[in-house]
């Protein structure tokens, strides 16, 4: 493990279109806990909450768990020393892009500003009508379901639902920025969820190297990892960013 970080250390320094591909891993020191796994959000809720066409049937029950998960809970979360990292890196030129599962909002947050959101961001409201995009500040979430201010209609969590295609315009980007790749880090993903999963897969196809920061083997470890180091994000990070301030 001491001679990997070294060598990804080196890796990063040599690198010129590194990117990282981030799943709920990396919000876990902030607090959010991932969906699967003992602790995780579908212990304690009903994924159909989720389900497009279980929103629009029943808006009430869906959103009360909604609110409940990511407005009272993710809304208050602050972001951890691995989003600090990321968007250090992208500052200072040595991360190109974040392609994120994640839609907690929390890369923003920490200052990283080339993120592409496969799965969209829970801290936008959209309009199923009109499509204007509210801040859930900007909205009374005391009476549920929210209703659009313009028109009366349903207001939908702009992230994605199961049953619900992915942002064309976030798919594209992260396609080239895969294929662009030399170095993916991987970041506290399962890899289990398509079509983000193949992100990775694809830049691998084109030959970047993968690094992957996991507290636990994912999808990836055994089969396109180069390198694994396991532990959790932010100390992983922090780690690799003291050998790399050491180098510059
Ligand atoms: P997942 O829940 O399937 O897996 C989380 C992964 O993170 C696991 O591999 C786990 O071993 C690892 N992990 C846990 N703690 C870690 C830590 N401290 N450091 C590094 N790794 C750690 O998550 P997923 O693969 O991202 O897929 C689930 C889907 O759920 C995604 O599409 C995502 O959109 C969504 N989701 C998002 C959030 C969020 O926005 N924070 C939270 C839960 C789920």
């Amino acid at each position: 493990m001491k001679n990997d970080l070294q060598k990804v250390a080196e890796l990063i320094l040599n690198s010129e279109s590194m990117i990282a591909f981030t799943g709920a891993g990396v919000s876990v020191e902030s607090g959010i806990p991932p969906f699967r796994g003992p602790n995780g959000l579908w212990s304690k809720y009903d994924p159909k909450c989720l389900d497009l066409d279980f929103f629009y049937a029943e808006p009430e029950e869906s959103w009360k768990a909604i609110k409940s998960i990511f407005y009272d809970f993710f809304g208050k979360a602050k972001y951890n020393k691995a989003h600090e990292i990321l968007a250090r890196w992208e500052e200072r030129g040595v991360l190109k892009s974040i392609v994120t599962q994640n839609i907690d909002n929390l890369h923003q947050e920490a200052g990283s500003k080339s993120v592409f959101e496969f799965h969209g961001n829970s801290q936008k409201l959209i309009c199923a009508a009109c499509e204007q995009v509210f801040l859930p500040k900007e909205i009374d979430l005391e009476k549920l379901p929210p209703l659009c201010p313009n028109d009366k209609s349903i207001l939908k969590p702009d992230f994605v639902f199961f049953g619900e295609g992915i942002p064309e315009n976030a798919y594209r980007k992260s396609l080239l920025a895969a294929q662009s790749a030399d170095v993916v880090l991987i970041i506290g993903t399962t890899g289990e969820v398509y079509p983000a999963a193949s992100i990775p897969i694809e830049a691998k196809r084109n030959g970047a190297t993968i690094v992957e920061i996991n507290t636990e083997k994912s999808n990836y470890t055994d089969s396109i990892t180069d390198f694994f180091l396991q532990g959790k994000a932010g100390e992983i990070l922090g780690e690799l960013e003291e050998i790399i301030i050491v180098k510059v």
